[in-house]
């Protein structure tokens, strides 16, 4: 199982030192996986099971691209798992599925982990599920769904960060509907809690969490860790 945090724009540098060494003594034997801010990116030494990752980055290995941090900055901390086409980004920030490929080859050229983000908005939703995963195969779209280091998460945009999750039959057809031509991992985030954490882990097909708002609490996040390790 994967149980993934996304910060987002939370936690700060003593904030995520403290949390990162938390998890990483508790001995969990999931896959753990831990997205802070850039700055608060650090050489932790860490369990191979965890891995602190990027939320982000612009496809270069460096250059002239003012306020954005490429991989020379990514490998200073040994980042080797990132989020490629997080709802927000696509959304709130507006990035292309042409910007998006672009990183997501640049990460698959760097051999890193892509944690690569799909999901439907609320309009698309109410339409049923060939909408949706119309919709959703289309954000594929110049995507190498073989990558050996991908992991697919399935976060409908009108549930992250909105406490209204996804129902476990709706979780369970997209995911379904992913697994019969993905082979990744496939993880679903969109208002998880502790309190769902189980039932949407023992989803079939379902191979783990990413977790936004919930997870911020470290004791929360243990908790979710604790379910999928005990699973
Ligand atoms: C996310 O940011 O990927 C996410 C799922 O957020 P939340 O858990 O807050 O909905």
């Amino acid at each position: 199982m994967i149980v993934a945090s996304n910060f987002k724009t939370n936690h700060n540098r003593k904030s995520t030192k403290e949390f990162v060494d938390f998890i990483n003594n508790q001995n969990y034997f999931s896959e753990v996986r831990i997205y802070p801010p850039f700055t608060a990116l650090n050489n932790f030494e860490l369990t191979p099971n965890i891995r602190v990752g990027a939320q982000n980055f612009y496809p270069v290995q460096n250059g002239s691209f003012t306020g954005e941090i490429g991989f020379d900055q990514l490998e200073e901390f040994d980042v080797e798992t990132v989020l490629v086409g997080h709802s927000e980004r696509r959304h709130v920030l507006g990035e292309s599925q042409e910007s998006i490929c672009l990183k997501y080859n640049f990460a698959k050229e760097k051999e890193c982990e892509i944690v690569y983000c799909v999901g439907e908005p609320k309009e698309i939703r109410e339409q049923g599920i060939e909408a949706v995963m119309s919709y959703i195969w289309k954000q594929f779209d110049g995507i190498d769904i073989d990558y050996d280091e991908l992991v697919v998460a399935y976060e409908p945009v009108w549930a992250i960060g909105t406490g209204l999750s996804a129902s476990l039959e709706d979780i369970k057809e997209v995911l379904d509907n992913l697994r019969a031509k993905v082979k990744a991992p496939l993880l679903y985030g969109g208002s998880v809690k502790v309190e769902t954490t189980k039932d949407i882990l023992d989803i079939e097909n379902c191979d783990g969490i990413l977790v936004g708002t919930a997870s911020w609490d470290v004791n929360n996040f243990s908790k979710m860790i604790e379910i999928a390790d005990n699973l």
